[in-house]
Protein backbone atom coordinates (compact mmCIF):
# COMPACT_ATOMS: atom_id res chain seq x y z
CA UNK A 1 0.00 0.00 0.00
CA UNK A 2 1.27 3.49 -0.90
CA UNK A 3 2.01 6.16 2.25
CA UNK A 4 2.72 9.61 2.42
CA UNK A 5 3.27 12.44 4.48
CA UNK A 6 -0.40 13.85 3.51
CA UNK A 7 -3.57 12.96 5.56
CA UNK A 8 -7.05 13.45 6.17
CA UNK A 9 -8.58 14.32 9.32
CA UNK A 10 -12.38 14.28 9.58
CA UNK A 11 -13.05 17.41 11.26
CA UNK A 12 -16.90 17.86 12.82
CA UNK A 13 -17.78 21.25 12.53
CA UNK A 14 -20.55 21.93 15.04
CA UNK A 15 -23.98 22.91 14.43
CA UNK A 16 -22.99 26.29 12.66
CA UNK A 17 -22.24 28.74 15.33
CA UNK A 18 -17.87 28.85 15.36
CA UNK A 19 -17.61 29.29 19.11
CA UNK A 20 -18.82 25.81 19.12
CA UNK A 21 -15.96 24.51 17.30
CA UNK A 22 -13.43 22.34 19.40
CA UNK A 23 -10.06 23.77 19.97
CA UNK A 24 -8.47 20.80 18.22
CA UNK A 25 -11.07 21.50 15.21
CA UNK A 26 -9.86 24.81 15.08
CA UNK A 27 -6.07 23.95 14.60
CA UNK A 28 -6.60 21.16 12.31
CA UNK A 29 -8.66 23.91 9.98
CA UNK A 30 -5.87 26.49 10.53
CA UNK A 31 -2.94 23.57 9.17
CA UNK A 32 -5.02 22.47 6.25
CA UNK A 33 -3.85 22.98 2.62
CA UNK A 34 -6.95 21.73 1.62
CA UNK A 35 -10.55 21.72 2.95
CA UNK A 36 -13.25 19.68 1.62
CA UNK A 37 -16.47 21.11 3.13
CA UNK A 38 -20.42 20.42 3.64
CA UNK A 39 -23.26 22.48 2.62
CA UNK A 40 -24.28 22.75 6.42
CA UNK A 41 -20.49 24.25 7.87
CA UNK A 42 -21.03 27.96 8.21
CA UNK A 43 -18.68 30.76 6.43
CA UNK A 44 -18.02 31.48 10.43
CA UNK A 45 -15.88 27.92 10.51
CA UNK A 46 -14.24 28.99 7.69
CA UNK A 47 -12.86 31.82 8.61
CA UNK A 48 -10.32 30.52 10.66
CA UNK A 49 -8.81 28.67 7.12
CA UNK A 50 -5.32 29.99 6.35
CA UNK A 51 -5.09 32.46 3.69
CA UNK A 52 -3.59 30.27 0.89
CA UNK A 53 -5.75 26.94 1.46
CA UNK A 54 -7.74 25.35 -1.13
CA UNK A 55 -11.38 25.69 -0.08
CA UNK A 56 -13.37 23.21 -1.91
CA UNK A 57 -17.71 23.35 -1.50
CA UNK A 58 -18.71 20.00 -1.82
CA UNK A 59 -22.37 19.95 -0.86
CA UNK A 60 -25.58 21.19 -2.65
CA UNK A 61 -25.58 25.16 -2.57
CA UNK A 62 -27.89 27.17 -4.82
CA UNK A 63 -29.80 24.07 -5.12
CA UNK A 64 -27.51 21.57 -7.16
CA UNK A 65 -27.35 18.48 -6.41
CA UNK A 66 -24.87 17.27 -3.69
CA UNK A 67 -21.19 15.80 -5.25
CA UNK A 68 -20.84 12.33 -5.63
CA UNK A 69 -19.94 10.58 -2.22
CA UNK A 70 -17.67 8.95 -4.66
CA UNK A 71 -15.75 12.01 -5.83
CA UNK A 72 -15.60 13.53 -2.35
CA UNK A 73 -13.70 10.66 -1.58
CA UNK A 74 -11.07 10.35 -4.83
CA UNK A 75 -10.35 13.84 -4.51
CA UNK A 76 -9.66 13.38 -0.56
CA UNK A 77 -7.55 10.36 -1.40
CA UNK A 78 -5.51 12.04 -4.24
CA UNK A 79 -4.39 15.17 -2.15
CA UNK A 80 -3.23 13.16 0.79
CA UNK A 81 -1.34 10.96 -1.66
CA UNK A 82 -0.22 14.47 -2.85
CA UNK A 83 1.25 15.28 0.88
CA UNK A 84 -1.86 18.07 1.38
CA UNK A 85 -3.34 18.82 4.72
CA UNK A 86 -7.18 17.48 4.21
CA UNK A 87 -9.32 18.50 6.31
CA UNK A 88 -12.84 17.07 5.44
CA UNK A 89 -15.51 19.57 7.36
CA UNK A 90 -18.33 18.28 7.86
CA UNK A 91 -21.65 19.66 10.29
CA UNK A 92 -22.23 18.65 13.43
CA UNK A 93 -20.32 15.00 14.39
CA UNK A 94 -18.69 13.37 11.74
CA UNK A 95 -19.94 10.02 12.79
CA UNK A 96 -23.15 10.97 13.67
CA UNK A 97 -24.93 10.45 10.45
CA UNK A 98 -23.71 11.93 7.58
CA UNK A 99 -21.53 9.05 6.56
CA UNK A 100 -18.20 9.79 7.82
CA UNK A 101 -17.83 6.13 8.51
CA UNK A 102 -17.94 5.06 5.10
CA UNK A 103 -14.99 7.76 4.19
CA UNK A 104 -13.08 6.56 7.17
CA UNK A 105 -13.13 3.02 5.52
CA UNK A 106 -12.34 4.01 1.73
CA UNK A 107 -9.30 6.57 2.92
CA UNK A 108 -8.22 3.59 5.05
CA UNK A 109 -8.58 1.33 2.21
CA UNK A 110 -6.36 3.93 0.11
CA UNK A 111 -3.80 3.79 2.56
CA UNK A 112 -4.20 7.16 4.11
CA UNK A 113 -3.62 8.53 7.50
CA UNK A 114 -6.90 9.71 9.04
CA UNK A 115 -7.40 11.26 12.13
CA UNK A 116 -10.90 12.30 13.32
CA UNK A 117 -12.13 15.31 15.50
CA UNK A 118 -15.06 15.08 17.21
CA UNK A 119 -17.80 18.30 16.59
CA UNK A 120 -20.79 18.93 18.96
CA UNK A 121 -23.67 17.56 17.09
CA UNK A 122 -26.88 19.08 16.36
CA UNK A 123 -29.23 17.45 18.40
CA UNK A 124 -27.34 18.27 21.42
CA UNK A 125 -27.22 21.94 20.62
CA UNK A 126 -30.71 22.14 19.54
CA UNK A 127 -31.82 20.94 22.79
CA UNK A 128 -29.66 22.80 25.01
CA UNK A 129 -30.63 26.00 22.80
CA UNK A 130 -34.19 25.39 24.25
CA UNK A 131 -32.73 25.11 28.16
CA UNK A 132 -34.02 21.88 28.33
CA UNK A 133 -31.88 18.89 29.63
CA UNK A 134 -31.92 16.03 27.32
CA UNK A 135 -31.48 13.45 30.05
CA UNK A 136 -33.40 15.63 33.12
CA UNK A 137 -33.46 12.41 35.22
CA UNK A 138 -37.37 13.09 36.09
CA UNK A 139 -38.58 12.80 32.95
CA UNK A 140 -35.96 9.89 30.84
CA UNK A 141 -33.40 7.54 31.40
CA UNK A 142 -31.97 8.23 27.93
CA UNK A 143 -32.06 9.19 24.25
CA UNK A 144 -31.97 8.03 20.67
CA UNK A 145 -30.59 9.93 17.91
CA UNK A 146 -32.28 8.71 14.94
CA UNK A 147 -32.50 9.67 11.76
CA UNK A 148 -35.96 10.47 9.57
CA UNK A 149 -33.81 9.48 6.29
CA UNK A 150 -32.78 5.97 5.65
CA UNK A 151 -30.24 5.50 2.78
CA UNK A 152 -31.66 4.32 -0.30
CA UNK A 153 -33.29 0.28 -0.43
CA UNK A 154 -33.26 0.87 3.41
CA UNK A 155 -36.76 -0.07 5.05
CA UNK A 156 -35.62 3.13 7.27
CA UNK A 157 -37.13 3.35 10.73
CA UNK A 158 -39.87 1.01 12.31
CA UNK A 159 -41.73 3.90 14.25
CA UNK A 160 -44.85 2.68 16.12
CA UNK A 161 -42.14 -0.17 17.24
CA UNK A 162 -39.75 2.89 18.55
CA UNK A 163 -42.27 4.88 20.20
CA UNK A 164 -43.41 2.02 22.19
CA UNK A 165 -39.90 1.67 23.66
CA UNK A 166 -39.71 4.79 24.13
CA UNK A 167 -42.35 5.33 25.92
CA UNK A 168 -41.56 2.27 28.17
CA UNK A 169 -38.15 3.10 28.74
CA UNK A 170 -38.86 6.64 29.33
CA UNK A 171 -36.26 7.35 26.42
CA UNK A 172 -35.99 10.82 24.53
CA UNK A 173 -35.99 10.50 20.87
CA UNK A 174 -33.95 12.97 18.48
CA UNK A 175 -34.52 12.91 14.98
CA UNK A 176 -32.66 14.15 12.22
CA UNK A 177 -33.20 14.45 8.64
CA UNK A 178 -36.84 14.45 9.57
CA UNK A 179 -38.88 17.47 8.78
CA UNK A 180 -39.51 16.35 5.05
CA UNK A 181 -41.17 13.04 6.18
CA UNK A 182 -42.45 14.19 9.72
CA UNK A 183 -46.25 13.04 8.23
CA UNK A 184 -44.79 9.35 8.24
CA UNK A 185 -42.93 10.27 11.72
CA UNK A 186 -45.79 11.48 13.62
CA UNK A 187 -48.28 8.60 12.34
CA UNK A 188 -45.88 5.92 13.58
CA UNK A 189 -45.06 7.66 16.81
CA UNK A 190 -48.82 8.08 17.84
CA UNK A 191 -49.12 4.50 17.30
CA UNK A 192 -46.77 4.08 20.48
CA UNK A 193 -46.78 7.57 22.19
CA UNK A 194 -50.08 9.76 23.51
CA UNK A 195 -50.89 12.72 21.32
CA UNK A 196 -50.18 14.71 23.83
CA UNK A 197 -46.36 14.06 24.32
CA UNK A 198 -44.40 17.45 23.53
CA UNK A 199 -42.34 17.94 21.00
CA UNK A 200 -39.96 20.64 19.46
CA UNK A 201 -38.83 20.98 15.96
CA UNK A 202 -35.14 23.47 16.32
CA UNK A 203 -34.21 24.80 12.76
CA UNK A 204 -30.51 26.31 11.94
CA UNK A 205 -29.77 25.49 16.09
CA UNK A 206 -26.70 28.04 17.22
CA UNK A 207 -26.95 29.70 14.41
CA UNK A 208 -28.30 33.53 14.39
CA UNK A 209 -31.41 32.87 11.91
CA UNK A 210 -32.52 29.32 14.87
CA UNK A 211 -35.95 28.97 15.00
CA UNK A 212 -38.26 26.99 17.11
CA UNK A 213 -41.72 25.78 17.34
CA UNK A 214 -43.09 23.43 20.59
CA UNK A 215 -46.30 21.49 19.98
CA UNK A 216 -48.06 17.96 20.96
CA UNK A 217 -47.10 15.42 18.84
CA UNK A 218 -50.45 14.88 17.34
CA UNK A 219 -50.44 18.20 15.73
CA UNK A 220 -46.31 17.86 15.02
CA UNK A 221 -46.38 17.74 11.19
CA UNK A 222 -49.19 20.77 11.05
CA UNK A 223 -47.48 22.80 13.32
CA UNK A 224 -44.18 21.97 10.35
CA UNK A 225 -46.35 22.66 7.36
CA UNK A 226 -48.24 26.35 9.45
CA UNK A 227 -44.54 27.07 10.55
CA UNK A 228 -42.80 26.59 7.24
CA UNK A 229 -40.13 24.96 9.00
CA UNK A 230 -37.48 23.14 6.92
CA UNK A 231 -34.09 21.79 6.72
CA UNK A 232 -31.49 21.45 8.40
CA UNK A 233 -33.89 20.67 11.58
CA UNK A 234 -33.87 18.67 14.65
CA UNK A 235 -37.08 17.10 15.86
CA UNK A 236 -37.25 16.09 19.34
CA UNK A 237 -39.89 14.18 21.15
CA UNK A 238 -40.43 12.89 24.86
CA UNK A 239 -41.32 14.36 28.27
CA UNK A 240 -38.16 16.57 28.88
CA UNK A 241 -39.73 19.25 26.99
CA UNK A 242 -42.62 19.95 29.55
CA UNK A 243 -42.56 22.87 30.44
CA UNK A 244 -40.99 24.14 27.68
CA UNK A 245 -42.34 27.54 27.26
CA UNK A 246 -40.98 28.62 30.41
CA UNK A 247 -37.52 26.93 29.70
CA UNK A 248 -37.10 28.36 25.90
CA UNK A 249 -38.43 31.78 27.53
CA UNK A 250 -35.43 32.39 29.53
CA UNK A 251 -33.10 30.76 26.97
CA UNK A 252 -34.28 33.60 25.01
CA UNK A 253 -33.81 36.12 27.71
CA UNK A 254 -30.37 35.23 28.74
CA UNK A 255 -29.20 35.15 25.01
CA UNK A 256 -30.62 38.40 24.97
CA UNK A 257 -28.96 39.45 27.93
N1 LIG B 1 -23.20 15.06 11.38
C1 LIG B 1 -24.29 15.97 11.62
C2 LIG B 1 -25.60 15.46 11.07
C3 LIG B 1 -25.61 15.30 9.57
S1 LIG B 1 -27.17 14.85 8.95
C4 LIG B 1 -24.39 16.27 13.11
O1 LIG B 1 -23.74 15.58 13.90
O2 LIG B 1 -25.09 17.21 13.49
C5 LIG B 1 -27.90 16.42 8.59
C6 LIG B 1 -29.01 16.72 9.58
O3 LIG B 1 -28.47 17.23 10.78
C7 LIG B 1 -29.97 17.78 9.13
O4 LIG B 1 -30.95 17.27 8.25
C8 LIG B 1 -30.59 18.19 10.45
O5 LIG B 1 -31.51 17.23 10.90
C9 LIG B 1 -29.39 18.13 11.37
N2 LIG B 1 -28.73 19.44 11.51
C10 LIG B 1 -27.48 19.77 11.16
N3 LIG B 1 -27.20 21.03 11.51
C11 LIG B 1 -28.30 21.51 12.13
C12 LIG B 1 -28.63 22.75 12.76
N4 LIG B 1 -27.77 23.77 12.83
N5 LIG B 1 -29.87 22.86 13.31
C13 LIG B 1 -30.76 21.85 13.26
N6 LIG B 1 -30.49 20.67 12.69
C14 LIG B 1 -29.29 20.50 12.13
Amino acid sequence: MMHSRGKVTLVGAGPGDPELLTLKAVKAIQQATVLLVDDLVSDGVLAYAAPGARIVHVGKRGGCRSTPQSFIERLMITAAHEGEQVVRLKGGDPFVFGRGGEELEHLREAGVEVHVVNGITAGLAAVSSLGVPLTHRDHAHGVVFVTGHAKPGDEGIDWAALATTARQARLTLVIYMGVSGVDTIQQGLLRGLPASTPAAVIQHASLPQQRQVTTPLGQLAATVARDGLASPAVIVVGDVLTGIAAASEQARRSAAG
